[in-house]
């Protein structure tokens, strides 16, 4: 073909916005800790939003909490999310499109700001959250009804696309509903001048779940869980791409520093500078015998967890010492240096 290729027109800058943080436990995030032979932890669990752009379009995955009503589910918002766009010299009317993951408060807590702005969710999601069991206890408590009829509004004045299937939204952009956390989490996909983003968001709220293979304690449907997880996996294996989770410190530690609340998500910290000071934990954990049975020496494991600044590496021996599994909390590439089994 030929002519001038139009630059940039499929390719994105990305960034990772953080409006908010919080302090949790590990036993208390994932769904059934106690499963495993791990010491619970305190963990800080992030909140952002995620800005790509280039020079036709700006795109937002999800737009964060609604201050006012987080606060009284005890939730602080740090930055409000216009300020974080400013900052990127993005104003709300200048934003074209907004993909809400899913229809969780921390999510979609402030699609009124963007007078402009079109609109994508997954049509199992948005089913789910105007359905008659949207109120139950343990399905809905993390939806806000104000911010559902929001959705059913802008959805009456023709601004919402409901996506079933994968779909590309722009070139360069698309995404694909995930059962599992909710009905229809939508994962975003961007190319980028560095590679692929995978935006997860609460496929996995910690690169953990995904390595680890642990669910998270909140979801509609367990099997559908583990189904993104290995669906993220295999995005991960492919060349020059890199899956950015929903909710982990990890994220503002393995990409460049903009300012203390952003990251840009085109520019990966080499993971030589990240483990250039690491410190080291051993922690054994004693398994309690059971009645009767005498303690064996295999049944002690060794919880190592060697801490560095972008990532938590995770190592335990079993038995004789013949099993021994390394997992890492940030996804690896292969030129890293460093091999994962
Ligand atoms: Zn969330």
């Amino acid at each position: 073909m030929m002519g001038v290729p139009v630059m940039n027109e499929g390719l994105y800058e990305a960034y990772a916005l953080k409006y908010g943080s919080t302090t949790t436990t590990k036993a208390s995030k994932y769904y059934r800790y106690e499963a495993y032979a791990d010491p619970d932890v305190t963990v800080q669990l992030d909140f952002y939003f995620w800005l790509v752009r280039n020079s036709t379009r700006t795109v937002l995955i999800d737009c964060g909490f609604d201050a006012e009503r987080a606060s009284l589910r005890g939730y602080r918002q740090e930055t409000h999310p216009l300020e974080l766009l400013a900052r990127r010299g993005v104003d709300a009317s200048q934003v074209d499109h907004v993909v809400m993951s899913h229809m969780h408060f921390d999510h979609i807590g402030n699609l009124c700001l963007f007078p402009n702005a079109t609109f994508s969710v997954g049509r199992s999601e948005f089913d789910f959250w105007t359905g008659a069991f949207a109120d139950r206890d343990f399905l809905g408590h993390s939806g806000e009804r104000e911010e559902t009829k929001t959705v059913v509004e802008l959805a009456k004045d023709g601004r919402v696309r409901l996506v079933d299937d994968t779909a590309e939204l722009f070139p360069g952009i698309s995404v694909t509903p995930v059962r599992g956390h909710t009905p229809g989490l939508l994962i975003t996909e961007v190319a980028t001048a560095s590679g692929d983003l995978v935006f997860a968001s609460d496929a996995i709220h910690f690169y953990e779940e995904m390595t680890l293979d642990r669910p998270y304690w909140v979801f509609h449907d367990l099997e559908g869980m583990y189904q993104g997880f290995q669906l993220l996996r295999d995005k991960q294996a492919r060349p020059r791409t890199q899956i950015v989770a929903g909710h982990d410190p990890a994220v503002m530690a393995m990409f460049r520093t903009v300012d203390e609340s952003c990251v840009d998500l085109t520019a990966a910290r080499s993971m030589e500078v990240a483990l250039r000071s690491p410190s080291t934990s051993c922690q054994p954990v004693k398994k309690p015998a059971q009645p009767g049975e005498k303690p064996l020496r295999r049944d002690i494991s060794y919880a190592v967890n060697l801490r560095c600044a972008a990532a938590v590496f995770h190592i335990s021996t079993r038995g004789k010492a013949r099993f021994m599994r390394i997992s890492c909390a940030v996804p690896l590439r292969r030129d890293s240096g460093i091999f994962l089994p």
